[in-house]
Order: C-alpha cells, then sequence, then structure tokens
C-alpha cells in the first residue's frame, strides 16, 4: 500500500477554482485515465473497469493512452473542420509524453527520503486532499455552465466528454452567451420550428455556434447560421456557387465536381404554377423551407451532406418540388380509379391492392396494402417527406425547439442585464474620468496668472461626453484652442498628469498669457506711422479686454476665437501684426478703410454706399495678395504690412477713380437717381467687379453689365 500511497496524490490536478482551470484540468492525461484517481477509491467510472486491476503500475499508463488519443485526434479534426483553433488539435499529444514521464519519475522517486521528494508529496497530498477529482458524469453540470467556444474546446478533449454534450447544453449556452452564436440559434430556430430543416446533431450544432468560416468554401469569413437555410455558408457560396472540394468530395446527388450554387431560383412566373394550384400548396407547406424573393422562390439546390456526412440544410431542394407535384398526381389519378372501382360495384380486393401498390411508388411494394394518404391538409406532403426525403419525426425538433423557447425570454433578461451592467460601468469610468479632468483643471487654473485665469480655462463638452457613451473620446475641451492643444494629452489620460508636468504647463501658459496681455496694449505700434497709428486704434477698439479676445468671432457653434498655436507661434516670434491680422482671419481691409484719403471717399461716396465700400476695401486688401495667410506667416517679421496697406491703397484708389470716372460717363444712359444702386450693384457683383477693373473701355464695361440696370 505504500507504494500505492506514494502515487495516489495526483500530482498534476490542483484544487478547481475557477472555469478556466477546470478547462485545464480536463486536458491533464491523468483525468481520461482514471487508474490514478481510482487508487483512492474516488473516483470511478464505466469506462475503465479493468483500471483497478493494473493500477499500481505506471507503466500500464502510456499503453492504454495511445491507442485514445489517435482515435480522439482523428474525431477531433473531423470536429474542427468548422472552427479555426488548430493549436486546441495539436497541443495535447505535445504535452502529454513529458507529464507522463514526470509522473513516472516522481513516482519512482518516494522510496528515496530526499527532501525535495518530501515536500512533493506533501503538497500533492494537500491538493488531493483539498479537491478530489471531478467524476466525468458531474462534468455534465460544468458543461451546462460553459459558453459556446468553451464548451467546444471541452468537446475536443476527448470521446466521453464529447458525448456529453447535448442540443439542450449547446443552444442555452450559445443563447445565454449572445452575439454570434445566440444569432444563428434564432436563425435556426425559426425553421425548426417549421420542421423544414434536418435536424442538427448536438455536435454539428456546436460548431454552427462556433463557426468562422463558410463551411462549403472554407475561406469567407462568415459570422452566424444562414437565415432560411440552417448552414454555414457565405453569401458567395449561395447565389454564386465558388464552393469548391467541399461539394465535390460530400455532395450527394451530383457526380460532377463543377461547383453548384448553394440555392436555386423556382420561379412562380412558370407557366406550369399557373396551371397547377398544387403547388401553390406545395410552395406554402410549413415544412417546405424557400427564400421568396419576389416571384422566386430560392429553394436548396440538391441534398447535401456536411463534412461528417451528417444530412443538413433544408429538407426540400428544388428538385424536389416537381417530384411532389408529380406524386400528387399519381395519387390523384390513383384515387380516381378507386373511385371508378367502387362505381363499378365489383369490388374486388386485388385491385384495390394493385392501386395502392401504384399509389405508393416504386420501392414500397413490399409494404401491406396501405391506406393512401390524405389529399387535404398537406398529408401526402407529410407522407411524401417521410418516405423519400428522410425527414426526421416532428418529435425530434422538439428538444431543440423547447430549449429555445424556454430559454430565449431568460436569455434576453441576462443579455439586457449584461448590457446594462456593461453601461454602468463605463458611466462610471467615463464619470471618473470627468471628475479627474476637472481636478486637474482646478488645480491648474489655481497655478494661472489673473486676469486670464478664469477664461483661459473654461472648458465645455462634459455633458456631451457624458451622454455620447464613447469612453474614448476626448471628455472636455478647452475654449482657448492652444491651451487646449497643450492638454489634450493630460485630458484624454488624466494619469499622465504629475504635479511636476502640472506646474510645467502653468509656467508655460503663463508666459503665453503675459505675451498676449502685452500684445493687447498695443504698444508696439508707433503712432507716427499711417498705417501702424490706424491699426492701433482699430485694435484696440477691437480687443479692450481678454473677453473680446474670446468673443470677436462667432461661428455655428457660437463665440469662437483665433488664439491657436498658430497665433502662439507667431506672438513667439515677435510678429504682433501678424498675430492681429491672424485673430482677424487675416482682414484688415477696415483699417484700409479708415485710413483712405477722406476727400476721395466723399466724393466716392456721392455712388457707393457702406456696405459698398466696404467689400471694395476688402477686395484692395486682398487684391494685393500680400496679406494672405501664407505669406504674412512665411515672412520673418511684419514688414509685410507696411506694403500691404500700401497696395491695398493704391488699389483702393485706383478703383474709387474709376467708379467716378464710369459714374459721370454714364450720363445719359442710367438716370441720375438710378445710378447709384447700378454702380453699388457692380462693385458687389464679384464676376461684374473683375470686368470693370480689367477692362478699360466703357463701352464694353457698358455692353458687359448694362441689364444691371433693370434687374
Ligand atoms: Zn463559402
Amino acid at each position: 500500500m505504500t507504494k500505492e500511497g506514494a502515487i495516489s496524490p495526483l500530482p498534476d490536478i490542483q484544487p478547481l477554482k475557477s472555469i478556466r482551470e477546470c478547462k485545464k484540468f480536463l486536458r491533464e492525461p491523468t483525468f481520461h485515465h482514471v487508474n490514478k484517481p481510482l487508487i483512492n477509491g474516488k473516483m470511478k467510472t464505466a469506462k475503465h473497469p479493468n483500471d483497478e486491476a493494473d493500477l499500481p503500475e505506471e507503466d500500464s499508463k502510456p499503453p492504454a493512452k495511445r491507442p485514445r488519443r489517435k482515435a480522439a485526434l482523428k474525431s477531433e479534426k473531423l470536429i474542427a473542420g468548422m472552427a479555426e483553433e488548430d493549436d486546441d488539435v495539436k497541443k495535447p499529444p505535445a504535452k502529454r509524453p513529458r507529464r507522463n514521464k514526470k509522473a513516472a519519475l516522481k513516482s519512482e522517486e518516494p522510496a528515496e527520503d530526499d527532501d525535495a521528494s518530501d515536500q512533493m508529496n506533501k503538497s500533492k497530498k494537500r491538493s488531493s486532499k483539498e479537491s478530489a477529482p471531478i467524476p466525468v458524469d458531474a462534468m455534465v453540470n460544468v458543461m451546462e455552465f460553459l459558453p459556446p467556444r468553451s464548451l467546444y474546446n471541452i468537446a475536443l478533449t476527448c470521446k466521453s466528454l464529447r458525448e456529453m454534450v447535448t442540443t439542450k447544453m449547446v443552444v442555452q449556452s450559445a443563447l445565454i452567451h449572445g452575439g454570434n452564436p445566440s444569432k444563428s440559434m434564432t436563425e435556426l430556430h425559426s425553421l425548426m420550428r417549421n420542421h423544414s430543416i434536418h435536424v442538427p446533431s448536438p455536435l454539428r450544432l456546436l460548431r454552427l455556434a462556433n463557426g468562422k468560416r463558410c463551411e462549403f468554401c472554407l475561406t469567407s469569413g462568415t459570422n452566424h447560421v444562414r437565415p432560411g437555410l440552417g448552414v454555414f455558408a457565405c453569401w458567395n457560396c449561395v447565389v454564386s456557387g465558388k464552393q469548391g472540394r467541399w461539394n465535390r468530395g460530400y455532395s450527394r446527388n451530383s457526380g460532377s465536381s463543377s461547383s453548384i450554387k448553394l440555392t436555386k431560383a423556382w420561379k412562380t412566373s412558370w407557366v406550369r404554377y399557373r396551371k397547377n394550384p398544387i403547388y401553390r400548396t406545395i410552395l406554402s407547406y410549413s415544412r417546405v423551407a424557400s427564400n421568396e424573393y419576389g416571384t422566386n422562390h430560392y429553394f436548396w439546390s440538391e441534398h447535401r451532406c456536411d463534412a461528417n456526412g451528417e444530412r443538413v440544410g433544408p429538407l426540400v431542394t428544388w428538385g424536389d418540388v416537381d417530384d411532389l407535384k408529380g406524386y400528387y398526381d399519381q395519387l390523384k389519378t390513383a384515387a380516381a380509379a378507386k373511385e371508378a372501382a367502387a362505381a363499378n360495384s365489383t369490388v374486388d380486393s386485388a385491385t384495390t391492392s394493385n392501386v395502392a401498390a401504384a399509389d405508393n411508388g416504386n420501392d414500397n411494394e413490399e409494404e401491406e396494402e396501405e391506406a393512401a394518404p390524405s389529399l387535404s391538409n398537406g398529408e401526402w406532403i407529410e407522407y411524401y417527406l417521410t418516405k423519400n426525403l428522410n425527414a426526421p419525426p416532428k418529435e425530434n425538433y422538439a428538444e431543440f425547439n423547447e430549449t429555445f423557447t424556454n430559454t430565449v425570454q431568460m436569455a434576453d433578461r441576462i443579455s439586457r442585464e449584461r448590457e446594462e451592467l456593461k453601461k454602468s460601468k463605463r458611466d462610471d469610468k467615463m464619470q471618473t474620468k470627468v471628475d479627474k479632468v476637472e481636478k486637474i483643471l482646478d488645480d491648474l487654473k489655481a497655478l494661472i496668472n489673473e486676469p486670464f485665469r478664469e477664461r483661459a480655462m473654461k472648458a465645455c463638452g462634459k455633458e456631451k461626453y457624458l451622454k455620447s457613451g464613447m469612453s474614448s473620446n476626448q471628455c472636455m475641451f478647452l475654449e482657448t484652442p492652444f491651451i487646449n492643444a497643450w492638454l489634450a494629452p493630460y485630458i484624454k489620460s488624466p494619469s499622465k498628469m504629475t504635479k511636476k508636468a502640472m506646474k510645467e504647463m502653468a509656467e508655460k501658459i503663463n508666459v503665453e498669457i503675459e505675451r498676449i496681455e502685452k500684445l493687447l496694449e498695443m504698444d508696439f505700434l508707433s503712432d507716427d506711422d499711417d498705417f501702424e497709428a490706424a491699426a492701433k486704434i482699430f485694435f484696440r477698439e477691437c480687443y479692450p479686454d481678454v473677453e473680446a479676445l474670446y468673443t470677436c468671432h462667432s461661428s455655428y457653434h457660437g463665440p469662437t476665437n483665433m488664439m491657436t498655436e498658430e497665433f502662439v507661434t507667431l506672438i513667439q516670434g515677435g510678429r504682433f501684426i501678424g498675430a492681429l491680422c491672424y485673430l482677424q482671419t487675416n482682414n484688415l481691409s477696415p483699417i484700409l478703410l479708415v485710413t483712405e484719403p477722406s476727400a476721395s471717399l466723399a466724393q466716392a461716396s456721392k455712388y457707393l454706399d457702406e456696405t459698398s465700400l466696404k467689400k471694395l476695401a476688402k477686395i484692395a486688401w486682398y487684391q494685393t495678395n500680400t496679406s494672405s495667410c501664407a505669406l504674412f506667416q512665411d515672412r520673418e517679421d511684419d514688414s509685410w504690412a507696411a506694403e500691404a496697406f500700401a497696395a491695398g491703397h493704391k488699389f483702393f484708389g485706383e478703383a474709387m477713380a474709376k467708379v467716378d470716372k464710369y459714374g459721370a460717363w454714364l450720363e445719359g444712359k442710367v438716370d441720375e437717381d438710378k445710378r447709384p444702386a447700378f454702380l453699388n450693384k457692380i462693385v458687389m457683383g464679384y464676376w461684374y467687379f473683375d470686368d470693370f477693373m480689367k477692362e478699360e473701355d466703357f463701352e464694353k464695361i457698358w455692353k458687359n453689365n448694362a441689364r444691371l440696370v433693370r434687374s
């Protein structure tokens, strides 16, 4: 017994703490070969009654194992046909020999008084005390709670476990764990409910629940069972029939290797449909599955089996529709003949039996005279399906359908709860993030100098973020674009913000703020220069305080400001006019307008109103092109401004003069009182003004824009 005692503690079996461990546990070699546990007398299965006899010998293990492994591998390969996880198939055999050696080594050691082996023994004993191995039968209870993928993995481990998988188990697992497996079950149910497909075996169901690729072409990714067909097929295989090797090898009827579409259209536009009302009965019978689309009924093109030789897909194929009709005709003729015979009153048993034999068709000759199926209520279709198409009896569908209806509500509730839990977790996470960011902004605010403190650190978008449910979005936005850009990494992941980083950030912001304050004083603009003096007055009016910086522009989202990183770069480079120009979205035409010689303005205003003048100034400012974004930002200093100003002035003056001249020229063509409106129209119309400035000949200008007088 001492030797047995030494062997009996299971070296590989640890206390089961989780399903994951349980799965691991199931892969251990000792589990399948219950000889070891049997020593303790704790575990016994009917599978290996002989194990007890040769139990103490370690040598008995390997020979018992190897044949099983190979057999298991074969069937595992079959199972793995649809799902992708090849690893599971390949791993165990690599593991086992190693384990066995170890186990063998260990079992030889205990005779020695080795400290290490003693310790090992202790731990082994402890583990065996804490957890008795689970009896294989009890695995059913564990398996019922596993998600489809784990159930599949378990089914791969050994034959006895594979045999334990039931339809109920798979349907429940798939429905409760949701996602594509659940969708597959729902699609299957709509067919199973009508008893219109071959009943999938539990293992096929399990494959359907875990499928990743089309079972026909084995290449296209597929998510769930194809609606209306109950097979795991990609759309290509359904409509264009690109499936290759699978179809060739397993298709029952077709000897040809040509690829055949999984579905075929049966058209209600055909004459035979219109002439024979019985087709209507056939097509609408519940066990006849087809997908209706317009006048087409798409039928399962031919009878097929899956890779394991199991019948798959709808019971009734395209060809069966006409066969059914033929059968109906046959029954009808027979019935008519019978009636005629009865009418002849010479009732002869021989004739009746002859008729009955004719009724039953070709292969039922040995059957006794069976009453021909009734031609109403689809009874004859039922009869035909059972006799000729191997349709399973309706009770075979019961387990699936019952489990489905019993579980679907619970599954709904569970998935709803899961969804809610997920949402509340996400909401909590988002709220925590918002809180963290708010704290960072508050802390940072305390370090920012006045008068910007409040304004610069103002953030928005919190509510929108919380409502969005997208936790990865930036949860808040600072109203100052350049500060927002600098802080964005910290707003996205608040944990990055350290005390040091915050201090540095505050300093960085303060430096910029000081610069902006200086800018707002406008002391860098001299009073002597025409342009600069005008600019000074203009900008001071535009930006009397900090608030004005934030509200000087309005956009679709409300007041906005131009304090971007580009703006900051301009200030950093001492390009103050450039920066101000940037704030004005590069439009300094108002300055141009106020500095225009008043004499000329007064004269011009005889014709042009204020709007037109502003427009003209804008055109003049942009006309020079000196002020375009690219130009002023590429310059090294602000000298461009004076140039642009001068050039704009020149253009403005010329344009005014020309308008005046043209106005005078119009004497006799346009009435005095209509002339200002006419000229304003020319200035406001971009195309007309362009033409007006380019063309020297007033006659031609008049020809081009005379119609403006009338419009
Ligand atoms: Zn395919």
